[in-house]
């Protein structure tokens, strides 16, 4: 729904692009901002072609494999908002308090319109999560189950 652009299934050693990203998937960065609004909630952000793409989690990512949570879909940020922190202040949109709740880096594994799979590499938070489109700027972000050996 929000993701407009289709990456074509590139072949390893048929382009001078860098093997690692195309093998792996690319290393990118992401943040969890914990924002005492109105509503205290929490805002994760992925670097993802060049903006952060958001969602607000009410009640913050899951910790356990295979509890959801409810991630509403806000606009994109720009970049330089992941080192953000402070006031937003009064009368302006999420007046209130941001705090740096978890930040790291991510690695894509799929990307579909309505499903992204990424494992978290962060202080708080690592393992693998899946964010699924359900309607409207409503997602469910689930944390996965460790993959078996
Ligand atoms: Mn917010």
């Amino acid at each position: 729904m929000i993701f407009k652009e289709h990456h074509s299934k590139r072949q390893l050693g048929a382009t001078p692009e860098p093997g690692g990203q195309l093998a792996g998937g690319s290393q990118s960065r992401f943040v969890i901002h914990r924002h005492q609004a109105s509503h205290l909630h929490f805002d994760f952000r992925l670097e993802m072609e060049a903006v952060l793409k958001s969602w607000a989690v009410p009640k913050g990512l899951p910790t356990e494999p295979g509890v959801r949570r409810l991630a509403v879909q806000v606009g994109d940020h720009p970049l330089d908002y992941i080192d953000f922190t402070g006031q937003i202040p009064e009368g302006q949109y999420g007046a209130g308090t941001v705090e740096i709740w978890d930040k790291g880096e991510y690695e894509l594994s799929y990307k579909g319109d309505d499903r992204l799979e990424f494992t978290l590499k962060g202080n708080k938070l690592a393992g693998d999560y899946v964010l699924i489109h359900t309607d409207d700027k409503n997602w469910l972000i689930i944390k996965r189950r460790p993959k078996q050996a």
